[in-house]
């Protein structure tokens, strides 16, 4: 049996590590160094081009990981960095130049957005923003120099899902790259690559490394796109420690179980909230009420564990509610073992305006839940009592 052939949960495990019989750790090390020594210069020409001559260009325990995620999202290659933001930042700077134009959808992560709409204009690059769920804004928005589309499904914190193969479609058909940002999804839910997308982002922050303890970001493409990335990086300098990359391996071993039960828990949650008298509506991709529940099936196959309600009642309520939670932690971040819980409009939303927020569904009635690990009928139980005292 052939590496590739195997299951993504096995992948996750065994690496692209050999499974012929040898000597050695049965767990990659920690290669904590910053730098690389050799006998002799030939050598160190050799060397620069691989993951053993400084550790800003590459370092074993980095390619043990970027090599893991790769095979799990069946890309050709990967590169991983400080954070998700400057996973995304440099992989975006890596492909743009003054007087190109991007494409993106309106809901994005805060960062995402910030960065391509204040930030990218001060470098002579325009973005256009158009509404997630519609495919054809984004190929009305295409202009001759458009170089990028760049896209997120499922949105925060409403969960919308972008329909995938048919941007991917549109792009190809003016010989434009789509990238994804593939957090809120994972490989386990989602697998872009095989839909078309030339490039995944992850914030490995969340749902890879999975246990809020590390800063981390991925980038996935072609071995040649990753090549030139990893240039970029180098310049850029946004390389993670190489201690944080083997927790993230660590954390990597256990996606498909842990995702797997992020699914079942966020569903009965939502199911849950769904009919209960205190909630207004429940936003949940697998919600058979979700608007684009068809859509979600088709290029899905998890819900994921991340939800969000609206509270039947006041701002205040809505506070209550989430003050009085035990289970659920009260902390911006999703995707980790432990369940937590936010108020969009005052923390990730928190800067637009009344108006922008009302339009994109952000009420501040909206509590938005990333379900954890814990046994759902705790967390169920939590959720409940939580109305209760809200009301
Ligand atoms: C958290 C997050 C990011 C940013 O990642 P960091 O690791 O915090 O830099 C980007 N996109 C999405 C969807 C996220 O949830």
């Amino acid at each position: 049996m052939k590496a590739e052939e195997f299951h993504l949960n096995t992948k996750a495990v065994h690496g692209k590590s050999e499974t012929t019989k040898k000597s050695g750790p049965v767990v990659t090390p920690i290669f904590q160094t910053s730098t690389f020594q050799v006998p002799d210069i030939e050598e160190q020409s050799l060397v620069r081009q691989g993951d053993r001559f400084y550790t800003r260009y590459g370092n074993p325990t980095h390619t043990a990981a970027e090599e893991t995620i790769a095979a799990m999202e069946g890309a050709e290659a990967a590169l991983l960095f400080a954070s998700g933001m400057t996973a995304i930042t440099t992989s975006i700077i890596a492909v743009i130049k003054s007087g190109d134009h991007i494409v993106a959808q309106r809901e994005l992560y805060g960062g995402a957005f910030n960065f391509l709409s204040r930030w990218m204009p001060r470098f002579g690059v325009e973005t256009t923003f158009v509404e997630a769920t519609n495919p054809d804004q984004f190929a009305q928005a295409i202009r001759p120099n458009t170089r990028l589309i760049y896209i997120e499904s499922p949105t925060n914190p409403t969960l919308k899902i972008v329909d995938i193969e048919r941007v991917v479609e549109i792009a190809r058909q003016h010989g434009i790259p789509t990238f994804i940002d593939n957090t809120f999804a994972t490989p386990i839910n989602q697998r872009p690559i095989e839909l078309g997308v030339d490039v995944v982002i992850h914030s490995g922050t969340k749902y890879l490394a999975g246990h809020s303890d590390l800063i981390c970001g991925v980038v996935l493409g072609s071995r040649r796109f990753i090549a030139d990335l990893r240039e970029t990086r180098i310049t850029f300098g946004g390389i993670m420690d190489p201690h944080a990359s083997w927790l993230l391996l660590r954390g990597l071993k256990t996606l498909g179980l842990r995702v797997e039960r992020h699914n079942q828990n966020a569903l009965q949650v939502a199911q849950f909230l769904e009919q209960h008298p205190r909630v207004k509506r429940v936003y949940y991709p697998f919600l058979e009420s979700h608007s684009q529940y068809a859509l979600a099936k088709k290029q899905m196959t998890g819900g994921g564990g991340v939800l969000s309600f609206e509270i039947d009642g006041t701002a205040q309520d809505a506070r209550r509610f989430i003050e009085s939670l035990k289970l659920f932690a009260l902390a911006p971040s999703l995707g980790s073992v432990e369940s937590l819980s936010t108020i969009p409009a005052i923390t990730s939303h928190a800067r637009l305006s009344p108006e922008e927020r009302a339009s994109a569904g952000i009420t501040d009635q909206l509590v938005r839940l990333a379900v954890g690990i814990e046994q759902v009928e705790d967390l169920i139980t939590d959720v409940q009592q939580a109305l209760n005292r809200a009301a």
